[in-house]
């Protein structure tokens, strides 16, 4: 089966072969996903002009809807998409369910905010600004819809949470969505706009996709449009170069891979509820997704004088994960989406080892259950020690995007802070603690280097919603390595999709225009 693309209108097939999606476990090819032929620029101008006037000429009210009708097809197809999340990415249920409901449960979450947004078509910032003596000239911000194009290019890892956590912003701001997944695992992304497309709930234009290479897609955007992008640092600096990028200025949001790290307080010694609840999140961590989540604790902070107590307490945990074909009920964890990601995921624990000591799992004769090392593509969960972080590189640098976590020593506040900076900007911390004033200091600390700080003690413990979690009421990204981008954050992620306009004239117009805006501080 060779998957389609959806562009001007209607589904169009890809020259060529195509490339082929692949189940992890057995290394059966699925179907084959080629762009190859595709117009691109064509694609992004129907977009653009079709698209585009049609959510504008909607309020966001009627958009939230929108979504809440997409939602609702999806959830009608649900285990549809788990079977493909298993065979195409080798997910288990729970690995199905964060990449599938993630997916929805973001629509469902904007479709509701929308609700607050009402009949208005633009938004406004409250107030006014008083520029003269007189009051009868002032200025105002308002922001209204981008008339390009979302171009939202995604990383393997997630192609339900991925594709709907943009569209879901996009949708709602009045700006076409246009998609390309990573080629990978676009199987399930392909039939998931299938669905929405044959369901008719979509104006013409406002959803299209790229199932294969993006090619030239980055010589056509204009400065209307907003490039949402999720994948490797190494991909998106190159994106950034782009010389009609920059030329255009058109808007970039980058989502790269960081070196997120997890932090044990010094209170929490071995028996209280924080230990306990470190070493599950981290050990979580490494094996949801098979730790592929570009939010995965990879280094893992430690007080020194309890550094081995720690690291026999995640051994023990991990012992138990079950790895192998997710068809098992035994399982718990999956491989890694392909023997390409396999190989590099491989590269780089051994590339950790030269300066820190495998424990548990590491690059060699691992076997999964019910599945051939040989065809299948199966990382052990590897937990490595490094007893001198501080001068340690690999460590800090090295994204092994699977199961592998490196477990460090740190003495004191300010070490823990100097040492969680060296991963460059990350995505998400955690800390665990039950010490307050700790809580307080490595939080503010450590804010400059993350885009989201976790703090978790024991009155938390069973209500925190997790480390390497997004949830869309609060934002994602994070600076540096992470990619410098913002993405969701409730409201907050409108602003990428709009333009904030000052408009200066006589105030009771000014008042005509704020009355008919949502008003918002974005
Ligand atoms: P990748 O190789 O960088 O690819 C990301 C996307 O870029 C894919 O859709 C890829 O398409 C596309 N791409 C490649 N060349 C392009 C070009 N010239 N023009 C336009 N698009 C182009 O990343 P990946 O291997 O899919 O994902 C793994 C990485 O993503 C990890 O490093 C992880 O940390 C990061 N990640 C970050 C986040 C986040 O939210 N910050 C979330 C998930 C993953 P093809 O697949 O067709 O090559």
């Amino acid at each position: 089966m060779k998957i389609q693309n959806y562009v001007y209108g209607e589904w169009v097939d890809g020259k060529g072969d195509g490339a082929p999606l692949i189940d992890p476990v057995t290394g059966e090819e699925l179907a084959r996903a080629s762009s190859d032929g595709v117009d691109l620029a064509r694609a992004l101008d129907h977009a653009r002009s079709k698209g585009g006037p049609a959510l504008r000429a909607m309020s966001y009210g009627e958009r939230g809807a929108l979504l809440g009708k997409i939602n609702e097809v999806l959830a009608t197809n649900r285990d549809k998409y788990a079977d493909i999340a298993l065979k195409n990415s080798g997910n288990t249920k729970i690995d199905a369910a964060i990449d599938i409901d993630g997916g929805t449960g973001t629509l469902f979450f904007y479709s509701r905010l929308a609700g607050k947004l009402g009949d208005a078509k633009y938004l406004a910032d409250p107030g006014f600004e008083r520029m003269a003596k007189d009051e009868t000239f002032q200025g105002m911000h308002i922001w209204v819809p981008l008339h390009g194009a979302g171009i939202h290019i995604n990383a393997f890892n997630f192609p339900s949470w991925g594709l709907w956590e943009k569209a879901a912003v996009s949708l709602l701001a009045g700006v076409p969505v246009f998609a390309k997944p990573a080629t990978a695992t676009c199987l399930l992304s392909y039939e998931m706009v299938r669905d929405v497309i044959e369901a008719g709930v979509v104006p013409d234009g406002a959803l299209n996709l790229i199932c294969g290479g993006a090619r030239d897609l980055m010589d056509h955007l204009t400065g209307a449009d907003a490039i949402a992008f999720t994948g490797s640092a190494d991909t998106a600096n190159m994106l950034r170069g782009n010389k009609n990028l920059i030329a255009s200025s058109a808007r970039f949001n980058a989502e790269a891979d960081s070196l997120n790290m997890s932090l044990l307080g010094p209170d929490a010694k071995p028996g209280a509820a924080e230990f306990d609840l470190f070493v599950k999140e981290v050990s979580r961590e490494m094996t949801v997704k098979a730790g592929q989540k570009c939010t995965a604790i990879r280094r893992a902070f430690v007080p020194t004088g309890i550094l081995d107590d720690v690291i026999g307490a995640l051994e023990a945990r991990l012992a138990k994960t079950v790895t192998g074909d997710p068809r098992n009920e035994t399982v718990r964890m999956g491989p890694l989406v392909n023997k390409a990601q396999q190989k590099v995921a491989l590269d780089g624990i051994k590339q950790l080892s030269a300066e820190a000591t495998v424990v548990t799992g590491g690059a060699e004769g691992f076997k999964p259950v019910d599945a051939d090392p040989k065809m299948s593509a199966f990382v052990a969960p590897t937990l490595l020690k490094c007893t001198d972080p501080r001068a340690a590189k690999a460590v800090h640098d090295i994204e092994v995007f699977g199961p592998a976590c490196t477990v460090m020593p740190y003495d004191g506040t300010g070490d823990a802070i100097a040492l969680a900076s060296r991963g460059g900007g990350s995505l998400a911390a955690s800390v665990f603690t039950g010490d307050d004033g700790f809580a307080n200091d490595i939080s503010l600390g450590i804010a400059a280097d993350h885009g989201r700080v976790l703090v978790v003690d024991e009155k938390v413990g069973d209500l925190q919603t997790g480390h390497g979690i997004v949830m869309p009421m609060c934002t994602h990204g994070g600076p540096g390595r992470a990619g410098g981008g913002e993405e969701l954050g409730g409201t907050r992620g409108l602003r990428f999709y709009h333009q904030r306009t000052a408009i200066q004239a006589r105030l009771d117009r000014l008042q005509t225009l704020a009355d008919n805006a949502a008003q918002v501080t974005l």
